[in-house]
């Protein structure tokens, strides 16, 4: 049933410096509400665990992109709209603007920000899979300074993963350069929009002639209970030339690696066959 709005409070920080502040002094009393895109969802459905929350949505901090020559650093509370319009990530990290596109609708990207999908720690998010894929880092920033936590080592379970109370994801960063010569973006659910996917596999590689791994990344959604990196797959992969036996063992070792659930959305029979179905065309793709 819907939250009462008065059981509520919801505070304004001027700045990151304020927000900071009244994250440290009230450990865990305060929830931090950015695009609201999660939150509103679970206040509809009287789920929201807080009854006080810090609004992030204007803070100018967490706003901007920076890119040197090395990384790009994208503001925790950048919206998917920004993410997808931004001239370097369309360049350089086409994965990026494959997932935002694929999250919700427009109005959704319009609002929701990467932090908030991190943050949420939904193992179907559209977007984790991108940044295990692209090898990302996470700025965490609290009172006592900054931290910086590499997202394959991000998650820890369900809806647990290595975010202190009193932190803010202020920017996620990914190397530039990386020598990627193929990627590859694909969720697989019920519509085009406004759908939580069934199965989502991002991956990126380097491939020497069409013919040769010479190392890949892979990501994958909906398929554990967080946000998955098949490590054993890229494992085997590594190095191996792109035949049709290397493939199919690849198809089962991931199958293999992958433990996901039955829910309303899907089956986990059904998901693990359209994983392995992705995988082959991931790599079916290098050959080009
Ligand atoms: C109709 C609809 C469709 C959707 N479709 C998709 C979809 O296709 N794919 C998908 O992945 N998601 C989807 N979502 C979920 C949601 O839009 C995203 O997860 C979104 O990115 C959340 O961002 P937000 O800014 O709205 O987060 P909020 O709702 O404001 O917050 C979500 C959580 O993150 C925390 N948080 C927010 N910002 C930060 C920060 N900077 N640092 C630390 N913690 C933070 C909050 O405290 C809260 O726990 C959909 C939601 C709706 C309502």
């Amino acid at each position: 049933m819907r939250g009462l709005t008065p059981d509520y409070e919801m505070k304004t920080p001027k700045n990151i410096k304020e927000a900071l502040q009244i994250l440290s002094t009230n450990s865990g009393e305060w929830q931090l509400f950015a695009g609201g895109t999660d939150l509103m969802v679970s206040y509809e459905a009287g789920k929201l665990t807080h009854k006080k929350f810090l609004n992030i949505n204007a803070l100018h901090e967490l706003k901007g992109f920076v890119v040197n020559d090395q990384e790009i650093l994208i503001g925790g509370g950048c919206t998917f709209t920004q993410i997808k319009n931004h001239p370097i990530i369309q360049q350089e990290f086409p994965l990026l603007v494959n997932s935002a596109e694929a999250t919700g609708a427009i109005a959704i990207q319009n609002r929701a920000t990467i932090g908030g999908n991190i943050a949420n720690m939904s193992p179907a998010a559209d977007t984790p899979p991108v940044l295990i894929a692209y090898n990302a880092d996470l700025i965490l920033l609290s009172s006592k300074g900054y931290r910086i936590v590499n997202y394959t080592q991000f998650h820890k379970g369900y809806k647990r993963a290595d975010l202190r109370a009193d932190e803010i994801i202020m920017a996620i960063k990914i190397h530039r350069h990386q020598g990627i010569s193929h990627s590859y973006y694909r969720k697989v659910g019920t519509r085009a929009a406004q759908s939580i996917s069934k199965v989502c596999l991002a991956g990126v590689a380097c491939v020497f002639r069409g013919q040769n791994i010479e190392w890949i990344q892979i990501g994958l959604g909906s398929v554990a209970p967080i946000p998955m990196q098949a490590i054993q797959t890229e494992h085997f992969l590594n190095e191996k030339d792109l035949t049709h036996e290397n493939i199919q063992q690849a198809r089962n070792i991931l199958m293999d690696e992958i433990h996901p659930i039955d829910d309303i959305r899907s089956e986990a029979k059904y998901r693990k066959t359209v994983a392995g179905n992705l995988l082959t065309e991931f790599l079916e793709s290098l050959k080009k």
